[in-house]
């Protein structure tokens, strides 16, 4: 059986007064839940603030983007080490928002995936397409060709350490989810093209959605077989929402 995993992405929300009733929340409402790992990716300033809160707990965290580079003159960039330093194990790396709005190519994208891993992160690699590429049909090359250019940087090995999410981009944010079978279908295609070089690492890896994710239909979601948990934007932001994602994921565990 594949472990399940549900991720928050803050994204640019939050204060230390909000985060901190949010985080006490998660943590009382997260209590003696098993089959789930939970692990809310946070704004840069407040990751110092999440580890004092989930340090010693069950609950991980991590960054929502990392600098390609270790170190050296990169103003404004925070790297893999750093992160580590802060007691993060994960990273979320080619969010759509990120190449949307930052120019983040699928390059780049491959070279951020290998710093974290060198930097002793476990990265979030999100792939999807666009509703352009999903109306004219390509929405299989699109996520083929954003996985293929992490694999020529990193090898089939580096796919033994790290997550999958995919979002496709018109359900981000949007309040329009795909459906089940939807999902499923592109789950499935990335755990096809990922057997065709290593079986055992396809049936081990996971596989997460994302795209308006809420409780009301996370656990339809969780129920496709290829469907591994979720990464969550706006639901992650309310304690009550997140908590019951999670439990939805455990249930089907
Ligand atoms: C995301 O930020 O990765 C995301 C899926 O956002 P939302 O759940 O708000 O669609």
């Amino acid at each position: 059986m594949r472990e399940r995993m549900v991720v928050g992405n803050w994204k640019l929300h939050g204060s230390l007064i909000s985060n901190k009733t949010l985080l006490d929340e998660i943590v009382t409402g997260m209590a003696g839940v098993k089959g789930v790992h939970c692990a809310v990716c946070v704004p840069f300033p407040y990751i110092f603030q999440v580890q004092f809160a989930l340090q010693g707990g069950e609950i991980v965290w991590g960054a929502q983007n990392v600098s390609q580079h270790e170190k050296g003159a990169y103003t404004g960039e925070v790297s893999a080490s750093m992160l580590r330093d802060l007691g993060c194990s994960i990273v979320i790396v080619g969010h759509s928002e990120r190449r949307a709005l930052y120019g983040e190519d699928d390059a780049m994208v491959a070279e951020k995936f290998v710093a974290a891993q060198k930097g002793g992160l476990i990265p979030i690699l999100c792939v999807g397409e666009t509703l352009e590429e999903r109306e004219k049909g390509i929405t299989a090359n699109v996520v083929e060709r954003q996985l293929q250019a992490v694999v020529d940087k990193a090898g089939m090995e580096g796919f033994g350490r790290c997550v999958i999410a995919y979002e496709p981009v018109w359900a981000i944010g949007t309040g329009k989810t795909a459906t089940p079978q939807q999902a499923q279908e592109v789950h499935a295609y990335i755990r096809a093209l990922l057997s065709e070089q290593n079986k055992g690492l396809s049936e081990n890896i996971m596989i997460l959605y994302g795209g308006s994710v809420k409780a009301s239909n996370a656990a339809e979601l969780f129920a496709m077989p290829d469907i591994d948990g979720g990464l969550i934007g706006g639901a992650s932001l309310d304690a009550n929402e997140f908590v019951s994602i999670c439990k939805a994921a455990a249930q089907v565990a």
